[in-house]
């Protein structure tokens, strides 16, 4: 498809952040290229218009920019996974290992029902931690993770492996 072509051109690469040895992918530059950031999320909605997915489930931060749009275009209602002790009403917690430490993400209760089918988004898998644990937080309350999808994977750091049965889609791949 031509239209990747051009996404992966206007994603900006900075080294060093947020620190030094971290080559970091900027997603702020292909918000600002209209055409690009239109292919983005039609890819999406081409993808997964016909799939009968009922529920967006985005991941914080960048997961809130790329789901929206997607969940209004197929007609399915958004849900915000976020860090922990942001979200006001009662919630469920999945945690995850980070290099150092752990860290969380939160869903508001109820925000989802049993036998709901689901697509995670999010701006980029590194190593899988966030969307395994973002997986695990929808199979907990009995939601069928369709699949996630992400703008950028770094194949690297073998994320894909790490979501055993769930697919994986990404638009680019990068070195
Ligand atoms: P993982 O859990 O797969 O190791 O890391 C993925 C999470 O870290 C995603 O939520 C993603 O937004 C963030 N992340 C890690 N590295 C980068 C990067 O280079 N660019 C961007 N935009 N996000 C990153």
């Amino acid at each position: 498809d031509p239209r990747i072509s051009k996404i992966s051109s206007v994603i900006r690469v900075i080294p060093n952040f947020p620190k030094p040895g971290i080559l970091f992918q900027d997603i702020t530059t292909l918000l600002l290229d209209t055409k690009a950031f239109r292919d983005t999320i039609d890819l999406f909605v081409e993808r997964y218009r016909e799939k009968d997915i009922s529920v967006v489930a985005g991941i914080e931060a960048r997961g809130f920019i790329f789901g929206p749009p997607i969940a209004l275009a197929i007609g399915a209602k958004f849900v915000p996974l976020r860090k922990p002790n942001k979200l006001p009403g009662e919630v469920i917690s999945e945690e995850y290992s980070l290099e150092y430490g752990t860290d969380k993400i939160e869903m508001h209760v109820g925000a989802m029902q049993a036998g709901e089918r689901a697509l995670i988004i999010d701006d980029l898998v590194a190593t899988g931690g966030t969307l395994c644990a973002a997986i695990r937080l929808l199979e907990r309350v009995g939601v069928h993770v369709v699949e996630c999808a992400c703008v950028i994977e770094l194949p690297e750091l073998k994320g894909r492996e790490r979501l055993g049965d769930t697919p994986l889609f990404v638009l680019v791949s990068s070195a």
